[in-house]
């Protein structure tokens, strides 16, 4: 028995104004989804608790089971994952973008332009910098983005950004943001390194990192060793990427074609019993504000999901959103999230429709991330009893 967890990015939202006050799920013509709904047991769920609003990162952490504020400094890390890097204990790692800054360090453009072409020889560049005491480890990722890792004993993540987040001003010192020695020791390793990027870029465009989400290398206990099942992830962004690699699963390049991606899911869990998917998209129609969009999306993947109908009769299926993003608001916000648990034993209710409202009436109730794990490994009968 198989199970898949597919995750529509931020597909649920608030009630939009321009669709007379439905949601985008609510609109949307999507008959796989709805007959995912009458067929499973449906339920809102909260990422991390109510009103948490919380990241595509924190929140795929507490859907894989794991505590969040446990194993969550900073996104660095889990982007560092993202493109390939291996982590160690006691790495700190920082998201990082290439910039063109003034001769006084005012930061001209967060993006160098955009910067396409020719990021890896500045990344040689770079991974040549030596400082004392500190192993550096740059890569870069797509367009102006990289990652930095910094190996050495004693680190803190506990460190501020560099980067200013706007344009006009000027790149900042890191600061220790507590008292420890080694947050100030940090501090200044990660400032005589952008001393130093400064004096090997001289003369680029791109003539800055800027470093921001520093984060400590997390410890995640192995998806195998904790539920002694195996697992693979089919995702298009980095960070989902970084997180399943972190727990020792199966990271396989997504296909863009949606149909195409959903066979190369099942095809996948030939392989695994537990497969993470996530789409993408619909989150980044909400931060575009763009409702039109969302719904044609929300269309368009629906209609991928018909080999899902035949998959969870016999194998069990998750489909949910990770987080609400609001169209109106352009951005994550903590409301509930429709979810619906499909499989051979799972317990129907009365619910029709997949959307925000309709789950709410559903036999899961209202759940956290956190469940999901447990539910889908008991109706799999892989959980262990607790008592006698
Ligand atoms: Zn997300």
């Amino acid at each position: 028995m198989k199970a898949l967890m597919l995750v529509c990015d931020g597909m649920a939202d608030r009630p939009v104004r321009e669709l007379k006050g439905r949601t985008p799920l609510e609109v949307a013509k999507k008959r796989n989804m709805d007959a995912l709904a009458r067929r499973g047991i449906t339920g809102i769920l909260d990422p991390i608790a109510p009103g948490v609003r919380v990241g595509s990162d924190t929140t795929h952490l507490a859907l894989l089971g794991y505590d969040p504020y446990e194993v969550y400094t900073g996104r660095g890390p889990f982007e560092a994952a993202g493109v390939g890097l291996k982590l160690r204990q006691g790495d700190i790692a920082f998201r990082c973008n290439f910039a063109t800054v003034d001769e006084n360090w005012v930061v001209l453009d967060r993006r160098a332009g955009r910067i396409s072409r020719g990021t890896d020889e500045l990344a040689r560049a770079i991974n040549r910098i030596k400082i004392p005491g500190v192993e550096i480890i740059f890569k870069e990722s797509v367009s102006h983005r990289g990652v930095l890792i910094l190996r050495g004993k004693k680190l803190s993540h506990k460190v501020s950004d560099s980067d200013p987040h706007v344009t006009g001003e000027k790149v900042r010192k890191v600061r220790a943001l507590d008292a420890s020695p080694e947050a100030r020791k940090t501090a200044s390793i990660v400032n005589a390194f952008s001393e130093k990027v400064h004096k090997v870029l001289r003369g680029q465009p791109a003539n800055m990192l800027l470093l921001r989400g520093c984060g400590a290398s997390p410890r995640l206990q192995p998806f195998k060793e904790k539920y002694g099942i195996s697992g693979a992830c089919i995702a298009t962004t980095g960070i989902i990427k970084g997180i399943a690699r972190l727990a020792g699963m199966e990271v396989i390049e997504a296909k863009q074609d949606y149909s195409a991606r959903i066979k190369q899911g099942l095809g996948t869990l030939n392989r695994y019993d537990f497969l993470l998917m996530n789409i993408k998209e619909p989150d980044e129609a909400s931060h575009d504000h763009d409702a039109k969009k969302k719904i044609q999306l929300i269309e368009e993947i629906d209609k991928a999901l018909k080999p899902l109908l035949e998959f969870s009769k016999k194998n069990y299926l998750l489909l949910l959103s990770d987080h609400t993003t609001s169209l109106a608001y352009g951005d994550h916000t903590g409301d509930s999230v429709p979810v619906v648990l499909c499989g051979p034993e799972a317990r129907t209710d009365y619910v029709k429709k997949f959307d925000e409202r309709s789950t709410a009436k559903g036999g899961l109730g209202r759940i956290k991330g956190q469940d999901l794990m447990p539910l889908l490994l008991d109706l799999m009968n892989r959980s262990e009893k607790f008592g006698a």
